[in-house]
């Protein structure tokens, strides 16, 4: 087909400018009502073509005619099912992942696609919210998406009984599974900071840090699980720590980082857990990365660079409560000065362990931050009264 350019004028244009208007690339007072291809339907053309990531040359051949034709669909405009071999695409399916990605379901990439990965991710939500798991977005699932989608403030609907779940399983830690994930490890050391008696990578720092925490754990009566040893032969993709935590149906999930930057001013201890630009976050989580990072701050003076909501593989596919934490910068010389020193370290980890502790107290009955003592606790715990 000949690429339909500047100049050119009949049906195939007027339609061009008919979904170019609909996309708001073209003005509504002028773009459906004209059949030539002008200066401004080019300059529409070409921002499109930029969005999709096409080549832009401002002119409709093969290619970019496909892609304009899958972005007519608007999301509800008609059933989304896994079609075999050619799937399904379009700008409806595109709405569709990101709202899932958004919800905290696995969909893969957001590529327009509905692929096997998609119908898996439709299918895990109509199962949460009580439809038929049969992959296929059709008016009721669409329905349940527009009711769901955007108002949840607890993401999906997992995670609000998640938080039940939690409420309602008591204060104790015992029998309860952790998985301890130190970041980076084989090929990857992480960050890396200069030879020298001060010298300690990433990965091999956060290994010890999760081996300090093994052991106060499993002292609590807490099964413990890390993701790797100290040093292993390759560096395990996150995608893969994380479903080894689902596999092992971990209630809690802790990622161990440090940070580093070209400025050594640039320090302090950060939280992650689950959320998106749009505010939908997992409850549990952020709740859980807040008592992480406020205990480390009170118990350890390291600067505050608070928490923060991504959207990153590990925190998105877990399953339970999820935080990553930054415990410092190895480039800072003030941060790793503290670090290397092994009663730093395992203050860190006592505030860590305060922290798992007090994600399990009923909030009314929780404890200002710093101010419990671990085995104190314990012993309450145990003893069946609770520490005001
Ligand atoms: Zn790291």
């Amino acid at each position: 087909m000949r690429p339909i350019r500047s100049g050119d004028r009949g049906p195939a244009v007027a339609e061009i400018r008919a979904v170019l208007t609909g996309l708001d690339l073209l003005s509504k007072a002028t773009g459906p009502f004209s059949d030539e291809f002008d200066a401004a339907t080019e300059r529409a053309v070409r921002a499109f073509q930029q969005s999709r990531g096409l080549s832009v040359d401002g002119r409709v051949g093969a290619e970019t005619w496909r892609a304009l034709d899958a972005a007519r669909w608007r999301l509800g405009a008609r059933t989304l099912y896994h079609a075999v071999p050619v799937p399904l695409t379009g700008e409806d399916v595109r709405s569709l992942q990101e709202r899932l990605l958004e919800m905290g379901y696995d969909a893969g990439r957001a590529d327009a696609i509905y692929g096997v990965r998609t119908a898996r991710a439709v299918a895990q939500f109509q199962r949460e919210v009580g439809l038929a798991p049969d992959g296929t977005c059709g008016p009721h699932t669409m329905g349940a998406l527009r009711r769901l989608g955007r108002k949840v403030v607890g993401g999906r609907p997992q995670w609000l009984r998640e938080s039940d779940a939690i409420r309602q399983s008591g204060p104790t830690l015992v029998g309860r599974t952790v998985v301890i994930d130190p970041g980076h490890g084989g090929t990857d050391p992480g960050v890396v900071v200069p030879d020298g008696p001060l010298r300690w990578t990433e990965a091999d720092l956060v290994h010890d840090l999760a081996s300090r925490l093994e052991g106060r754990l499993a002292a609590s009566g807490v099964r413990v699980q890390l993701t790797r040893g100290p040093a292993p032969e390759t560096c395990l993709p996150d995608i893969d720590r994380a479903q080894l935590a689902n596999s092992l149906g971990a209630d809690v999930f802790i990622s161990l980082h440090t940070d580093g930057h070209a400025n050594p001013d640039a320090e302090g201890v950060a939280t992650y857990h689950y959320g998106t630009d749009n505010g939908v976050t997992s409850a549990t989580g952020e709740r859980l990365a807040g008592l992480v990072q406020r205990e480390i701050v009170a118990r350890t003076g390291l600067r505050d660079c608070r928490t923060h909501a991504k959207a990153w593989d590990l925190l998105r596919i877990t399953r339970m409560p999820a935080v990553r934490v930054e415990v410092g910068y190895l480039t800072s010389p003030a941060d790793r000065g503290r670090l290397v020193d092994p009663r730093f370290r395992d203050r860190l980890v006592e505030a860590i362990v305060a922290a798992v502790q007090r994600m399990y107290l009923p909030i009314e009955r929780d404890v200002p931050t710093g101010s419990i003592d671990v085995s104190e606790l314990r012993a309450a715990v145990a003893a069946g009264t609770m520490v005001d």
